[in-house]
């Protein structure tokens, strides 16, 4: 032992400590890919950037069916992310749709019947039964009774959050992120019945303001859209979404899920 002191001693330990733990931390992600994919639109032709093609949709289904992914609900990656709970499939994945469009009632729930798909909505409510785009409160209970689709907020109208500071007096922006975060819970819970504690910041803008805020006002979580698989080590308040478009095709789908992977790797 000459020529190697106690404290490089110590040190050399606790860095063996550390890799051992890194180690074992590393080792239960890798068992699982989540990945959690957000859509907007779906219609038989693609009408605006936002749309995916039922066509394409369909054979996404079937690609993870084929491939050993299997869809779960939201709620169990929060769960397992939140350490609750350990019971997700090796290849899990969420889907979400953002912003109410009434093409989920019309295109996206006809074609989800008779399979186990579950689907996290986020609405903003400013357009529910207002905006010609939008879906009804009405057919939003009748998703939620169908037990397939879960409802939560994606702000009370939707707003560019760093147009918005850039807008106001610092005051005036803290208030108008509270008010656009509770109305929003507000609405939905008052709406359908049901407890709304997730969100998903729109156009993905979020930061540790935006997400102490989101607490205050009894988010457990938020989501954004930074295209990466989700880790027990991802950010609660904002996990990370994939932004599916008609110009993500089944080679731009499994490029993804081989990303995921490696990730794990
Ligand atoms: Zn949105």
């Amino acid at each position: 032992m000459k020529g190697i002191s106690r404290r490089a001693l110590t040190r050399l330990a606790s860095a063996l400590a550390l890799l051992t733990y890194a180690g074992g931390a590393l080792a239960d992600p890798a068992q699982h890919d989540v990945l959690i994919l957000v859509y907007h639109r779906f219609a038989a032709s693609v009408t605006d950037s936002t749309t995916v093609r039922t066509d394409t949709f369909r054979s996404q289904l079937r690609f993870f069916e084929d491939n050993g992914y299997r869809v779960v609900p939201l709620s169990d990656v929060i769960a397992w992310h939140a350490g609750r709970q350990d019971n997700l499939p090796p290849r899990a994945l969420v889907l979400s749709v953002d912003d109410g469009h009434r093409s989920v009632y019309e295109v996206l729930w006809p074609m989800l019947k008779g399979r186990s798909v579950p689907v996290t909505l986020f609405i903003y409510p400013s357009a529910i039964s207002n905006a010609s785009y939008a879906m009804t409160w009405d057919q939003l209970s009748a998703l939620v009774q169908s037990g397939t689709f879960d409802v939560e907020s994606h702000t009370e109208w939707h707003p560019n959050f760093k147009t918005e500071r850039a807008r106001l007096t610092p005051d005036a922006y803290r208030r108008f992120v509270h008010d656009q975060l509770r109305r929003s819970r507000a609405r939905i819970e008052g709406e359908l019945h049901r407890p709304v504690r997730l969100l998903a910041w729109p156009f993905g803008i979020y930061d540790t303001e935006l997400e102490a805020i989101a607490r205050d006002e009894g988010y457990t979580n938020g989501f954004s859209l930074d295209a990466k698989p989700v880790t027990p080590q991802s950010n609660a308040m904002a996990l990370p979404r994939y932004l599916m478009t008609q110009h993500c095709d089944m080679t731009c789908l499994r490029g993804m899920l081989r990303n995921a992977q490696a990730h794990h790797d």
